[in-house]
């Protein structure tokens, strides 16, 4: 016999700005299938449903309760029969669509909240198209004109700064060196984001250095590429490895040409 619960997202108990039954269908249905699940109450009671920029379906976040918006919650055990920690955000999603297809990762595609969790607010995406469209909205040159060269926190110095996600969406950034010049840093970070992300990932022109600046990272990037791909993390960021594989051959083989 199948049993229909009788429960109504009215019935809840959540914290929410908006009266829950003013709240569109789709995320009332979300939020009822949450409390189905065995760890659905505990989420539950960690979120705030707030009118955010997408008005007419409000984000819950997930950062009010939890101390961070990336929060993990266990959900149940995998095949192997190890506990499963995935972010909050990932955990509501899968409530909802079933488990995050291979190779995919979730993108806040509604509204660009890191820490919402409303299921309807996400989609599955590519790694890459997930970081080309965080990256498109985010990234503008410095006043420099540098894009992605930001100053090395202690000291005067510049740093490349590219930030990845992995398939469960947790985001790695590397922090690549203290550089004399924004132009540098700016190369740094062309070179690299462009073998991760991929050639077209964005239109900015490759920043012009000097022939000795560019030997300088050239000479870095030999040093300084087979310590990213030897993380026990990079496996799991989707082109990273071939991207950078293919950058350490390039400069490689610049390198034994000069
Ligand atoms: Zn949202």
């Amino acid at each position: 016999m199948i049993t229909i619960p009788s429960l109504t997202a009215e019935g809840l108990a959540v914290d929410s700005e908006v009266p829950v039954a003013a709240l569109p269908a789709a995320d009332r249905f979300a939020l009822l299938m949450l409390s189905t699940m065995p760890w659905g109450p505990r989420l539950l009671s960690k979120i705030k449903i707030t009118e955010g920029p997408a008005s007419d379906s409000p984000c819950w976040l997930c950062g009010v309760a939890y101390d961070a918006g990336r929060a993990k919650i266990r959900i149940g055990r995998d095949q192997a029969g190890v506990r499963r920690r995935v972010t909050v955000y990932v955990a509501a999603w899968e409530a909802l669509n079933g488990p995050v297809p291979a190779g995919l990762m979730l993108d806040h595609e509604v509204c660009s909240n890191p820490s919402c969790c409303n299921p309807n607010h996400l989609a599955p995406k590519s790694n890459r198209a997930n970081t080309r469209r965080r990256h498109m909205s985010t990234k503008r040159p410095n006043q420099y004109g540098f894009v992605g060269a930001a100053r090395h926190p202690r000291g005067k110095a510049w740093q490349a700064r590219i930030t990845v996600s992995d398939t469960v969406g947790k985001a790695r950034t590397l922090s690549l060196r203290g550089w004399p010049t924004p132009s540098v840093a700016g190369l740094v970070y062309w070179l690299v984001a462009k073998a991760v992300y991929g050639d077209d990932f964005y239109d900015h022109p490759r920043p012009e250095v000097t022939p000795d600046e560019e030997a300088e990272v050239r000479a870095y990037l030999i040093k300084r590429l087979p310590s990213i791909l030897s993380k026990p993390w990079a496996d799991d960021v989707p082109g990273l490895v071939s991207g950078l594989t293919q950058l350490l051959a390039d400069v490689t083989e610049v390198e034994l040409a000069a």
